[in-house]
């Protein structure tokens, strides 16, 4: 007989496999599924904030690099550093770090299934019913709960009664063989249109990642804003082909059904502002994980009982995403010459001189949005902003 247990993941990026950790090890029987031979190595930069490693310290084996300073370029080529004594982010090694977590998983009670592409998932009211292609094969699996952890824009989640995420941007990256920086550099403007960034992040040794994110044809504007950096940095060299994927960039507005619930980018659970969202489905991984524990040990994992992890997760998430929303909405309004004045007003008032959460932008974004920067902006954007903070402190 099919053995049915207690929970599918489907997914062992950050989201899946944080999940599956705290399941198995808190004694549910798990099976986790991925298409992926090698989990973890999805688009990414692998940038996470060095307050990551007070909620999972196993992430120090995996660091590249701390991250004391950053240089900024605004879009009229002024060179702008933000330096710090203590290290404000860490570049890590994102496919060893996520690989562990899915193999510590594995000594408790996780399968981890790889090469597996789920296709369809069923729910009755007693068990979940999921179809898997595993080498042309279909298998079968069952459980007694699902989390939907499958990323940025899995169709899955509305075969499964989720929301999907509704404001998307995209990334566009490559890995090159150049080791001339040895901090973060982030390029506003010139040949980025509104909305983009883009970045160096050196790594270890001799690589870097080199890569533009925002709204539409990052392939043209990742190609464009290369050869514009071969006037600064003669030695860059690409030999890669370029990469893209999604950020889902809005929360869904539901992230629980019955016996379901779904985690990281499947439900946009990323920092609008800079699209990092291994730290948010990681901490939502542990919410979930508390409520379906729960669920699981009580028998309940009504839709009704699942909308706790909904409520936790808002207490905590909510208003900083949407704050988040706000500050790249406005950053998609700004011309070059809006981003030059507000990036020297930044600088020559202090503001930036604050202590930066590199997770947590809210208080920043709101900070700064009390100073002067509104005034460097057309009146209609800066009616817009107003609208939007007077709506958020009510
Ligand atoms: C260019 C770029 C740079 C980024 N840089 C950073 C950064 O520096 N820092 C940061 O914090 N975040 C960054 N992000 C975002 C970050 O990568 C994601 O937010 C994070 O990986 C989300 O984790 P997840 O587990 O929800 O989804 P994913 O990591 O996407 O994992 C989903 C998994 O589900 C599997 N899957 C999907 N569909 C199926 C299916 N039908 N059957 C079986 N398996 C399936 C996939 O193979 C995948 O392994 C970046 C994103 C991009 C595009």
């Amino acid at each position: 007989m099919k053995k049915i247990v207690d929970t599918i993941i489907v997914g062992a990026g950050p989201a899946g496999s944080q999940c599956a950790y705290n399941l198995s090890s808190q004694g549910h029987s798990v099976i986790l599924l991925d298409y992926r031979e090698n989990i973890g190595n999805k688009l990414c930069t692998g940038i996470v904030s060095s307050e990551f490693e007070n909620f999972y310290p196993d992430v120090s084996k995996f660091i590249y690099r701390k991250a004391y300073s950053a240089s900024i370029f605004s879009p009229s080529g002024k060179l702008l550093k933000i330096k710090r004594n203590s290290p404000q982010a860490l570049i890590i090694d994102r496919e060893s770090f996520i690989r562990e977590i899915a193999f510590n998983a594995e000594k408790f009670d996780t399968k981890l299934k790889l090469g597996r592409i789920v296709e369809k998932i069923e729910v009755d009211s007693k068990f979940v019913h999921i179809k898997a292609k595993y080498k042309g094969a279909l298998e079968e699996y069952t459980s007694r709960s699902l989390v939907l952890a499958s990323g940025f824009g899995s169709r899955l989640s509305k075969m499964v009664g989720l929301d999907t995420p509704k404001t998307k941007i995209f990334g566009a990256q490559i890995k090159i063989n150049f080791n001339s920086i040895d901090e973060v550099n982030v390029f506003t403007g010139h040949s980025l249109p509104k909305g983009f960034f883009g970045w160096i992040v050196p790594l270890n040794d001799n690589y870097s990642y080199l890569g533009v994110l925002g709204k539409n044809n990052p392939k043209e504007i990742f190609e464009h804003f290369c050869s514009n950096l071969k006037n600064r940095y003669k030695e860059l060299n690409f030999f890669n082909n370029v990469d893209i994927w999604g950020i889902p960039v809005s929360p869904s507005s539901k992230i629980f059904s019955n016996r379901v619930v779904g985690i990281g980018d499947v439900v946009g659970q990323v920092k609008p502002t800079t699209g990092g969202g291994i730290y948010f489905s990681m901490r939502s991984a542990d919410l979930a994980s508390q409520v379906l524990s729960e669920g699981l040990t009580s028998d309940n994992l009504s839709e009704e009982f699942l909308s706790k992890y909904q409520k936790s997760w808002e207490n905590i998430f909510k208003k900083e995403l949407q704050i988040g929303q706000l500050a790249r909405f406005f950053y998609e309004s700004l011309s070059d010459d809006e981003i030059n004045n507000i990036i020297n007003y930044l600088f020559e008032s202090g503001v930036l001189d604050k202590e930066i959460s590199f997770d947590w932008h809210s208080e920043l974004v709101m900070y700064a949005f009390k100073t002067k920067i509104l005034n460097f902006v057309k009146s209609p954007m800066k009616k817009a902003v107003q609208k939007v903070i007077y709506s958020l402190n009510k």
